[in-house]
């Protein structure tokens, strides 16, 4: 199928903001698909050529796209640096240049997706010697055969930045409605395989019975079940009937794979980490037994035995080199709360049992690996909860989770049956979209950032100006990140791509017209960067309206 075919539909999904509608064109479209390229379009529709549990990225920085266009084109970098600055978009700035291009290419072979697709993987599979050569070849080659539509969404797609109001929700739908499955059987199939080609591909080729057969991998990372906020440790526990009440540790996520022996690292964004923590693979290679796992659990940074804040084990996470002087340096430990493979799928087991495998399959006689701090609690012993809550403090942890004993572990929910009590006041996790150059001592610096947050829609609405909680090493930092994903400039005011996610305290939410989101935040103060965190996990407009309630 030819390229430009997708191209078509990208423009009618622009066209609307309407989540039904844009359901309803990629549905129309699937529907005609006939062949394997299903895998290919689902992907590209997502903005990507990888599924979603493949850590893989193009890795292409605007630099060189821009270095790309201008070959192709004809001109030179300045000329494409100042359309994009004029159109605020790297796309729209692209598909003008070529709708300008002197010469056309004539008798040029049209585009055909698979060839965008294959072209597109291959990029992030060049390294080493004359790398950003190989890079632009590559691109100039697609650039030269393509429309200025064309052109237009695969520099977007190149930039990792389709923005057609598209997310995984939406294909789904499209997906359960072109082939007629019920939406909770290709939801299932979603969430056991983080893959969204590859259910529309067995939908298409064997329907419903076909995905139910789906089923966890290890190997392949899934979504982790999230957390919502406890009202009070007492009323969840009374509301859940039985808990498990755990220390709640403030470290980052893993989820460790164990396949054909070999035992991978993921965060809770799916990256995988495992050469930044080989002491980690050691001692579970050591602890846990020699089956295909798939086990989740938080690590810490200590000191002294102690924990120590959570950046640190950013900082360790980020480590290429030099590995074993951080492990000296930032001594690990890891906690275990969790299974959901073990030799077979365990999802659809209740907590408790999973609990109890877990306890039955780690060896934790040698003090090198530890389980969560965990107590069942029913309302007799709701005291003991308040206990644990306690104690977790004095160990400086950050309060306690409350998992409903009952249930299933439900990939990418965050639903009322896994809660979290803290002790410090809620903070929001949001996307740094655009920034304003400081005055005075901060002149260099990017001294404020534009915050945002999603709707409904995903679409992202600004809700705050943060300047505060930055020393000078965090905003050189985040300075030279705001250069790297830099969109457009004007006057002192820079636009990002939603990259970086920043997590930030605040006195309170105020409703306001200055911001999209039509509210704002009063004193707000960056508690740190959230390296571990995307997009897909900043806050929602939802949960800051519920908060302004509150
Ligand atoms: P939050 O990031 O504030 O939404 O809190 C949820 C996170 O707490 C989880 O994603 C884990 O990374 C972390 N966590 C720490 N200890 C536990 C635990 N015992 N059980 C589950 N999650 C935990």
């Amino acid at each position: 199928m030819n390229y430009q075919e997708l191209v078509n539909v990208y423009i009618k999904l622009d066209s609307t903001t309407k989540r039904l509608e844009k359901t309803e064109i990629i549905s129309d479209f699937l529907k005609t698909i006939d062949d394997d390229s299903i895998y290919d379009i689902c992907l590209l529709i997502l903005g990507g050529v990888f599924p979603a549990w493949s850590d893989k990225e193009l890795g292409i920085g605007d630099k060189l796209l821009i270095q790309a266009i201008a070959k192709v084109v004809g001109v030179n970098k300045t000329k494409v640096e100042e359309q994009i600055n004029a159109d605020g978009d790297l796309g729209i700035a692209c598909e003008k240049l070529f709708l300008n291009k002197k010469q056309t290419t004539f008798f040029a072979k049209s585009l055909t997706i698979d060839f965008v697709f294959t072209s597109l993987q291959r990029l992030s599979d060049i390294s080493g010697n004359n790398s950003t050569n190989k890079k632009i070849s590559i691109i100039t080659e697609l650039l030269s055969l393509a429309s200025a539509s064309e052109a237009k969404y695969i520099s977007r797609t190149i930039i990792e930045e389709l923005r057609i109001g598209v997310g995984e929700g939406i294909v789904r739908d499209a997906i359960s409605q072109a082939f007629n499955i019920d939406k909770k059987v290709t939801e299932r199939a979603h969430m056991l395989t983080n893959d969204l080609g590859l259910v529309a591909s067995v939908a298409q080729r064997q329907g419903e019975v076909g995905l139910k057969k789906l089923t966890l991998t290890p190997g392949k990372p899934v979504k982790p079940m999230l957390a919502q906020l406890s009202p009070g440790i007492k009323e969840s526990i009374k509301e859940m009937g039985e808990a498990l009440c755990e220390t709640k540790y403030d470290g980052i996520r893993l989820q460790i794979h164990r396949v054909n022996d070999k035992i991978l690292i993921f965060t809770r964004r799916l990256e995988n980490i495992t050469l930044a923590m080989p002491e980690i693979v050691k001692l579970i290679d050591e602890n846990l037994p020699h089956f295909d796992f798939i086990v989740e659990g938080e690590v810490i940074a200590t000191k002294n035995g102690k924990p120590i804040s959570f950046q640190n084990i950013l900082r360790r996470v980020k480590r290429k080199y030099n590995i074993e002087e951080a492990i000296e340096n930032v001594p690990l430990k890891v906690f275990l709360f969790d299974v959901l493979f073990y030799k077979k799928p365990m999802i659809d087991e209740p907590l408790i049992e999973r609990r109890r495998t877990l306890e039955e399959i780690v060896d934790t006689s040698k003090d090198e690996i530890n389980l969560s701090d965990m107590i069942i609690c029913t309302c007799e012993n709701a005291n003991d909860a308040e206990a644990l809550f306690k104690k977790s403090i004095d160990e400086n942890h950050e309060g306690i989770m409350i998992k409903d004993a009952s249930e299933p572990y439900i990939p990418g929910l965050r639903g009322k049956k896994m809660l979290k009590f803290k002790a410090e006041p809620e903070t929001l996790d949001l996307v740094v979209v655009g920034g304003v150059r400081g005055l005075g001592k901060r002149g260099d610096f990017i001294g404020s950032y534009l915050v945002a947050l999603r709707d409904e829609n995903d679409n992202l609405k600004t809700v705050a100006h943060v300047a505060t909680g930055l020393d000078d090493e965090t905003l050189e930092y985040l300075t030279g990140k705001m250069k790297e994903y830099e969109l457009s400039q004007k006057d002192n005011r820079i636009f990002v791509q939603p990259k970086i996610v920043l997590e930030i305290a605040f006195s309170e939410i105020v409703k306001s017209p200055e911001y999209e989101a039509g509210y704002s935040l009063r004193f707000p103060v960056v508690k740190g960067i959230r390296s571990d965190k995307g997009l897909e996990d900043i806050d929602t407009i939802e949960r800051l309206k519920s908060m302004y309630k509150e």
